[in-house]
């Protein structure tokens, strides 16, 4: 198998075969340091690892378009995590800062193999810390990826050659721009979006495609997320999140937000983003009887070594992919 078939979907269904690529093995390697990297970063930081939920009664709704997967549990309908978030909220109630390797699945429409950047079975370092602001959370993104850069840059710097990356150093502050600034370049180039909408995929491209280092967007609108991002008091309609965009077209790496944790305000958001509150009762119940206010965020972890590695797509970060509407290993 040649290389530039790394990317191709034949390399997807015969995965057996393109394993077998020296490029494989170099990636893999850089995974490796980045997984070491982030964790020791975090720990670093305070935060405590702990194990990931893969099932339960309700998940993650907050899935732009994608779907869940369902399954039979015993006598309950149960679901497969498209992200950890409920369960984070529910563990800062013990310790108040942890992080965790979280699989996720995510049915995303077929199409989306077009983007190059999703997968239907993906994982993230998925943290979470109480008494802090999203500015912290933001603060702690931008470390975090400039300690993995670091890291990457001195470990394995045989192995980005042969990939033929050149990745530099990064230095903080990030680039933060308000989802209204980020809309307001975009219509200013040509893009037809609204200013209450999550960013189109292609316009986070775009976005992406017009830095030459990581940047954040934040303070999205109400309607453009889920239930559980926290709105601002003083500032109706806006909520208290982010993303972090990688640079050079690469697109989202990160999304995070203050929590809403009060039972009335989720469920005035459900009402809102058409969730159904009879699914989530265990949740629901949770913050009648209270949980801490905290915040947290998290970062595909293919997608990051897709960007550190710089590769066409993200089914070559991983070993085993899963591509929307594609059947392989
Ligand atoms: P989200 O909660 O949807 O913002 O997801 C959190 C992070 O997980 C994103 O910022 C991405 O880095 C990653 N991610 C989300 N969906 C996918 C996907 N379908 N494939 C790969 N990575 C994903
Ligand atoms: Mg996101």
């Amino acid at each position: 198998m040649k290389q530039e078939d790394l990317s191709s979907l034949e390399s997807v269904r015969f995965r057996y075969r393109a394993i077998r690529h020296p490029r494989m093995k170099l990636i893999l390697k850089v995974q490796d340091q980045i997984l070491t990297s982030l964790r020791e970063f975090l720990r670093n930081e305070g935060f405590t690892e702990i194990l990931a939920p893969i099932i339960g009664p309700a998940t993650d709704p907050g899935i732009r378009g994608a779907k869940q997967v369902s399954i039979q549990y015993y006598d309950a309908p149960f679901k497969i995590m498209s992200s950890m978030i409920l369960y984070k909220q529910m563990i800062i109630s013990s310790v108040e800062k942890i992080f965790a390797l979280s699989p996720n699945i995510r049915l995303e429409p077929p199409e989306s193999t077009k983007t190059a950047r999703h997968l239907a079975e993906f994982r993230q370092i998925d943290l979470e810390m109480i008494y802090a602001s999203y500015d912290d959370a933001m603060n702690t993104a931008e470390e975090l990826l400039i300690s993995v850069v670091r890291d990457v840059r001195g470990n394995c710097s045989e192995e980005l050659k042969g990939l033929g990356r050149e990745l530099n150093e990064l230095r903080g502050p990030f680039k933060r721009l308000t989802h209204k600034e980020a809309v307001e370049l975009l219509r200013s180039k040509g893009y037809t979006m609204s200013y209450v909408e999550e960013i189109p995929w292609d316009a986070e491209v775009a976005l992406s495609t017009w830095h030459e280092t990581p940047f954040f967007v934040y303070d999205y609108p109400l309607t453009s997320r889920g239930f559980y991002d926290r709105e601002d008091p003083n500032r109706p309609g806006i909520l208290r999140d982010f993303d972090m965009l990688y640079p050079e077209g690469f697109g989202e790496a990160i999304s995070g937000g203050e929590r809403e944790h009060t039972y009335e305000g989720v469920l005035k958001r459900m009402k809102l983003t058409g969730v159904d509150p009879d699914e989530y009762s265990w949740y629901l119940q949770m913050l009648k009887e209270g949980v801490p206010h905290s915040v947290g965020f998290g970062i595909g972890v293919e997608r990051l070594t897709r960007w550190i590695c710089g590769l066409k797509t993200i089914w070559e970060a991983v070993p085993f992919p899963k591509v929307p509407g594609i059947a392989s290993p």
